[in-house]
């Protein structure tokens, strides 16, 4: 299997949002946020790209204006705002790097990493990608990519940060003999709106370790495991109008007959009322217990009804006496139950192809569904 980095993300991001565009070879619409990034992405790679003198910060304006497309905003407001954003972050580039002296051994590097797989040649995969910036450094190199999202990670997470792991592996392949040099080979995510650049390095265990990621996302991917995963990058995402998590949100509901509207209503009217019901129930079961208890009574006597306590006992049996009552007569394994709690539990401690195997044996034996109720932001 061939499969890009960014194709990769995108199912860890979100299943369905990967079945869409790579397999249903559904268009994405582009969003402004992509836009502000790709061309950010272009102006760096336009400063950068070796030439007889390096662009000054003006050429790079000039540059960046020239690839603005107003179009793809939602209106003059959102327009202005992005612009004047990427000419901050130009700005502040200039000011926080020398870009006329930098030691840059490869812009925008298009890669392709074998994933051999454990045991079975016959499912080696390989994945591609673009790196967006190789430097030298003193004792090795440094891998950029450069970021425009809003938010900044911790240093934890950068130091588990699969897309740099799979960058170093790239950059091996291309320098086989940095593989023993790995402490100086800084992986970083360079954020642009912060003007901050987070680094970490990684160990050829962290590197097999991700392999290992890849290949069980790839296993998921080849089973057709395309479940739609909500997050706060669904906000981003250019399926919403035909994701089924979201579609309803974008139909004309007033067309509709409003019965649905009435039946929600009172669904989470009734929901409400009966989790009230459950609270007043248990406060007045507690009532007659007490009651029945001071009197010493078994039974609550009134003119409609009669109340009575009854006890419910849980029973435990003695596993080893069961034991060697039931497996002489081959009945032993007809009671044994696989319990899902202790399970997990066992299931953390098993090295990861015994893991691997015990998971893939899951299998759903029953499937019921509910209604979560949440409430609805304003927009
Ligand atoms: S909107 Fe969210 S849940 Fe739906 S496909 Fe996109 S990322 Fe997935």
């Amino acid at each position: 299997m061939r499969l890009s980095f960014s194709s990769l993300d995108n199912y860890q991001t979100c299943p369905l949002k990967y079945k869409y565009k790579e397999i249903d070879k559904l268009k994405e619409p582009k969003t402004s946020v992509q836009f502000f990034g790709t061309t950010l992405h272009k102006v760096l790679e336009y400063i950068h790209t070796p030439g007889f003198t390096s662009p000054t910060l003006e050429d790079a304006l000039d540059f960046f204006s020239k690839h603005w497309d107003e179009s793809v905003f939602k209106d003059e407001l959102e327009n202005r705002g992005a612009f004047s954003q990427g000419v901050d972050i130009i700005q502040r580039y200039y000011t926080d790097n020398d870009v006329f002296r930098t030691n840059i051994v490869a812009l925008e590097k298009r890669f392709a990493v074998d994933l051999p797989h454990p045991t079975d040649p016959e499912k080696n995969h390989v994945i591609s990608g673009i790196i967006d910036r190789i430097d030298r450094t003193e004792n090795g190199y440094e891998i950029i990519d450069y970021k425009t999202a809003r938010k900044m990670p911790t240093q934890d997470d950068v130091n588990t940060n699969i897309q740099l792991s799979i960058y170093l592996l790239a950059f091996l392949k291309m320098y086989p003999t940095e593989k023993n040099n790995l402490p100086n080979i800084k992986v970083s995510l360079y954020f642009l709106k912060h003007g901050q650049k987070l680094t970490a390095t990684r160990t050829q265990e962290d590197l097999d370790s991700v392999t290992e990621l890849f290949l069980n996302v790839i296993n998921d991917i080849e089973g057709e495991k395309f479940e739609p995963r909500l997050s706060p990058l669904c906000a981003w995402c250019g399926y919403q109008e035909i994701c089924p998590m979201w579609r309803h949100k974008f139909k004309d509901v007033s067309i509709e007959s409003g019965d649905m509207e009435k039946a929600v209503a009172e669904y989470i009217q009734l929901k409400k009322e009966s989790t009230q019901q459950r609270k007043r129930f248990v406060e007045l079961q507690k009532t007659i217990e007490q009651y029945m208890e001071q009197e010493k009574i078994q039974r609550v006597f009134t003119p409609d009804a009669i109340v009575e306590k009854s006890l419910r006992k849980t029973y435990g049996y003695d596993e080893e006496k069961l034991r060697t009552l039931l497996e002489p007569i081959d009945r032993w394994k007809d009671v044994l139950k696989v319990d899902g709690i202790s399970l997990r539990k066992v299931l953390g401690t098993l090295p990861s192809p015994l893991r691997k195997e015990a998971e893939e044996s899951k299998e759903i034996k029953k499937e019921t569904s509910t209604l979560v109720i949440k409430k609805r932001a304003k927009e």
